[in-house]
């Protein structure tokens, strides 16, 4: 007889496990309720996968650290090696839940699906979103099409890829979307249709590896605006193994604020705050030995790909190989 799929949740906090005013929709806690009130609360949930719950953390999700991304990424190496284990769900809260995913896409080793998702509304409102996405999750998790995908992001029916999901909207129960590659497809009560897949490397494609590792090189993020402060740059940079700037347009920047990247000896992605297409060459920007260009990776990305790719090299020329292949 073919046994239940067995799918470990992993719980981290945010929304999906908030608790408010019952009805209301703001104004609530987040990471108030564990992981096992709300797997009780889903109705089904038993018939699609057994559950092993463990409760990692009950925080918001701007509360996450690269401690608890490199703890998740352990927990799932060493759990995966599990023959009983067929897949991963990460409950987590919307605001960081793309960083996350992003980096567990890159470090973890295995070929079972691993899912991230959360919630737009507290367990406590009415038409709480968290239970639907928690369900469909173990669904994902569960699937042999999820199989050999990376992290995937599930999310209001709809499937992602966890190198281009990303939050697009601070209050909508559908506020993810794929930038410009979409969606993989979608989740329908037990089924799973897939229609694009990454032609990235990930999981056990990738060459990143966190293990044995406790601590990451630090990466900063500035931001360029009209008017952006150059000094800031260098006060940026001060303390940073790297850094990412969010240029505009195709991540252009200021004379002043390009004199003052010239400066640094660090190495300077360039990204792009416009949310769509890639950064193209510019001899204006690239004529400093820093600058690599970020791809289409959101910026929040890059620094990701950025820190894997400082534990392995300093070498501008290595680092932008990585970006083209990642
Ligand atoms: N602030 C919450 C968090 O990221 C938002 C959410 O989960 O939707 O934890």
């Amino acid at each position: 007889m073919k046994r239940r799929p067995k799918v470990v949740v992993l719980a981290t906090g945010g929304t999906i496990a908030g608790k408010g005013k019952p009805g209301d929709v703001a104004g609530y806690r987040p990471g108030a309720i564990s992981i096992h009130s709300l797997t009780q609360s889903i109705s089904g949930l038993g018939e699609i996968a057994d559950i092993e719950e463990i409760q990692v953390s009950n925080i918001n999700s701007d509360d996450i650290t690269s401690s608890l991304w490199l703890r998740l990424a352990g927990l799932i190496n060493t759990l995966s090696l599990r023959d009983d284990i067929d897949g991963f769900v990460i409950t987590h809260g919307t605001d960081t839940m793309e960083e996350t995913a992003f980096f567990l896409h890159l470090v973890v080793k295995t070929e079972k699906p691993v899912v991230v998702t959360g919630a737009m509304r507290p367990s406590t409102a009415t038409s709480a979103d968290g239970p639907m996405n928690l369900y469909q999750s173990i669904v994902v998790a569960s699937s042999r099409e999820a199989r050999g995908k990376g992290v995937v992001c599930v999310f209001s029916d709809s499937i992602y890829c966890a190198r281009d999901f990303q939050k697009l909207s601070t209050t909508s129960v559908t506020a993810f979307g794929g930038r410009d590659f979409g969606m993989m497809g979608y989740v329908l009560d037990r089924r799973v249709l897939l229609y694009n897949t990454s032609l990235k490397p990930h999981t056990t494609a990738s060459e990143f590896s966190v293990d044995g590792i406790s601590s990451l090189p630090k990466v900063g993020i500035l931001l360029f605006h009209v008017d952006a402060d150059p000094s800031l740059i260098s006060f940026a940079a001060k303390g940073n193994d790297g850094l990412v700037i969010v240029g505009a347009g195709n991540g252009n920047y200021s004379k002043a604020y390009n004199e003052a990247i010239g400066e640094l000896s660090i190495p300077v992605v360039r990204s792009s705050r416009i949310g769509n297409g890639m950064i193209v060459p510019d001899s204006a920007f690239d004529k400093w030995g820093n600058i690599i260009l970020g791809d289409n990776l959101a910026p929040t990305k890059a620094r990701i790909l950025l820190i894997l790719a400082l534990m392995k090299t300093r070498d501008r020329e290595k680092i932008q190989e990585y970006f083209n292949r990642y």
